[in-house]
């Protein structure tokens, strides 16, 4: 049986006060589409804020470090988005394992934090267009998986994949729905093989220029159980229709 959906944005280093009002109107809308699972993961300095905005409505970070205190300047730990309200965080991204060179270890260790104070985890993987280009698309992304999966997923807290190309986010290209099915398939695999049963209701998403306009035909593809949505999640008018999209896949 197909999983419930997620569809998650990300606002990356978007959203001051002002803002609130999207985050309220995306936690009104979405809840014509009970059939989907929708958060939004927000700098860490608006989470309280839009939580208190949209009571009941998942809200999420962006990132967490390993450790749950101490000497780490400008840092945010699980607990403390935890505290501050959030209910998720994404690790992983590929904006912050390029820029703050993070690597699988980093990510594992982030996710089996956030994961042991009951955040729920997207964790990314994907991998560049010189990669693709030279045929090594699967074999990197499993290898990042091998590194970074948490050791177990013991406790409450869901742990979903979002897989990410890198060459994907915020360029408008997409891979062809056959090369997404590939790689959705072979990490369903990876799942399988690694956490046995419980593999097969981790959702795996797909995030990379994910609009209105292409949603549906994403979702249409085989274990593909969501979308991570940058650019098109700061605006409800943009977001919703994807929530929608998602709600009609069935
Ligand atoms: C992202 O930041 O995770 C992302 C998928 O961005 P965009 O939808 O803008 O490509």
């Amino acid at each position: 049986m197909a999983l419930k959906k997620l569809i998650a944005g990300n606002w990356k280093m978007h959203g001051l006060f002002a803002d609130l009002d999207q985050v309220r109107e995306i936690a009104q809308e979405s809840q014509g589409y009970p059939s989907v699972d929708v958060a939004l993961c927000v700098p860490a300095i608006l989470v309280e804020r839009a939580v208190r905005a949209a009571p009941g409505f998942a809200i999420g970070g962006q990132d967490v470090h390993h450790a749950e205190k101490g000497a780490h300047t400008g840092c945010t730990s699980a607990v403390m988005l935890l505290d501050a309200g959030a209910s998720l965080t994404i690790v992983g991204h590929s904006e912050r394992r390029e820029a703050q060179r993070e690597g699988d270890a980093d990510v594992r260790a982030k996710a089996q934090s956030a994961l042991s104070v009951g955040l729920n985890v997207i964790l990314c993987v994907g991998e560049t267009l010189e990669v693709r280009e030279a045929g090594r698309a699967v074999e990197t992304v499993m290898q990042q998986l091998d590194g970074s999966l948490p050791a177990d997923l013991e406790g409450e807290a869901e742990l979903a994949i979002a897989y990410e190309p890198i060459w994907a986010i915020g360029t408008g290209k997409i891979p062809t729905s056959p090369e997404i099915a590939q790689m959705h398939s072979a990490i369903r695999s990876k799942l399988h093989d690694r956490f046995g049963d419980a593999g097969g209701q981790i959702r795996i998403l797909y995030g990379g220029s994910v609009k209105a306009s292409n949603a549906e035909e994403i979702f249409a593809i085989v274990d593909v159980d969501g979308a991570l949505v940058g650019g098109a999640s700061l605006t409800a008018s943009d977001f919703i229709p994807i929530v929608q999209a998602a709600a009609n896949s069935g």
